[in-house]
């Protein structure tokens, strides 16, 4: 019996114990410290924008932290990319905002600016401005920044990106995560690069990446004693994490060029299969780091389901999913108001995203195009 193929698993560069080893030799076993300074200078070169880095505990908190930068509080509206993993969501509801949910456009399965356009003019006449908006790039695919930020610009609301899948990702050469008024990375144990668990917040003034580190450290007022005039929350990185974090930066170029080298390995197997398209970047402009690469399976030319792929490949132990279950088809979202039509909700039912990591190797990938030739030759669809 050969090993489970996952969908996306940790892959350490080499040098992340020596991080470690540097943290426990001078004892710094605590959310601060050499290596979480270290981790935030390696981000903001990787990233290559003048940006100031926040190293947090989770993605999840840099989102957090960014809604309550951007004022969002009780009884506010944000408007939020609705395909997407709940954490994209979950952090409006801790501030007791409510959660405005956008369709997809087809190209880069993120935000629909014409959707986001029609959600703001119309909560605007409903009376409310919204206060932020979350724009992810999904799978690493970059969105259309350009239509979201010039709307975003013409009614003067924050955007927040929601890059925790696209570090590596450029747009018009950009790097993802420093488009919005702030940008979120995440480095959980799936992602591209992980500490095992964290995330940080991408600012562009000392004064954000300041308040960012004040409130995830408890807000402590500069007092001897302790003194607080603000909630704060634990959301600071720490400096062993953050070693696993300098390792996995030495590498991050290398495992980027891997995953892309999964997405043009996944081109090439279903080249000549009807009713099968990759997940691929719909121009020059945009560079996707591939965290991810995913199909969507048309069964009426195909033959097949995503889930008559997805049966076959767990026959095999082979991890594949369906696409992230959109937000605004969540039972704890179902008050939440929603605009656009059926894009996000037919990504949902006809596609999979297949095992991607940098980590694969050459048998992997053989047992992988087995499974696929099984499936597809079965049909009369023999390459
Ligand atoms: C992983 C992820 C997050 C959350 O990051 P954590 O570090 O796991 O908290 C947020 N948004 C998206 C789109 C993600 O994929």
């Amino acid at each position: 019996m050969s090993d489970k193929i996952w969908l996306s698993s940790p892959h350490m560069g080499g040098n992340e114990l020596k991080y470690i080893h540097e943290a426990f030799d001078a004892n710094w076993i605590a959310p601060l410290g050499p290596n979480v300074n270290g981790f935030e200078k390696d981000l903001k070169i990787f990233l290559d924008a003048d940006v100031k880095v926040a190293a947090l505990s989770a993605g999840t908190a840099a989102l957090h932290l960014a809604l309550i930068e951007c004022g969002v509080g009780y009884g506010d509206e944000v408007i939020c990319q609705s395909m997407t993993f709940s954490a994209s969501a979950n952090p409006i509801a801790y501030q007791g905002a409510l959660p405005i949910f956008i369709d997809s456009e087809k190209e880069t399965w993120n935000m629909c600016p014409i959707a986001l356009k029609e959600a703001i003019k119309d909560r605007l006449a409903k009376g409310k401005k919204p206060k932020a908006i979350i724009v992810v790039h999904l799978y690493g695919m970059p969105a259309k920044m350009d239509e979201i930020l010039t709307i975003a610009q013409e009614y003067d609301i924050p955007v927040i990106e929601d890059a925790a899948e696209a570090l590596g990702s450029t747009y018009k050469g950009k790097s993802c995560g420093t488009f919005g008024r702030f940008g979120v990375l995440s480095f959980n144990g799936n992602k591209i690069i992980t500490t095992s668990g964290g995330g940080a917040l991408v600012c562009h003034t000392q004064q954000d990446k300041d308040k960012a580190v004040f409130l995830s450290t408890q807000a402590r007022d500069q007092a001897a004693h302790y003194q607080h005039s603000h909630i704060g929350y634990n959301y600071r990185m720490s400096n062993i994490s953050a070693g696993i974090g300098r390792g996995q930066m030495e590498v991050l170029s290398s495992r980027v060029q891997a995953r892309r080298a999964m997405h043009d390995f996944y081109v090439e197997l279903f080249r000549g299969i009807d009713g099968v398209t990759v997940f691929t970047e719909p121009s020059g402009d945009f560079y996707s780091n591939h965290w991810l690469s995913a199909i969507t399976i048309d069964p009426s030319l195909a033959g097949k389901t995503r889930q008559d792929l997805h049966l076959a490949f767990l026959e095999d132990d082979i991890e594949s999913r369906p696409l992230w279950k959109p937000m605004h088809m969540q039972p704890i979202f179902a008050e939440s108001p929603y605009y656009g039509d059926k894009v996000a909700e037919t990504l949902f039912d006809n596609g999979l995203c297949l095992p991607s990591g940098s980590n694969l190797t050459d048998q992997d990938r053989e047992r992988i195009r087995n499974v696929v030739r099984e499936q597809f030759v079965e049909i009369g669809i023999d390459k």
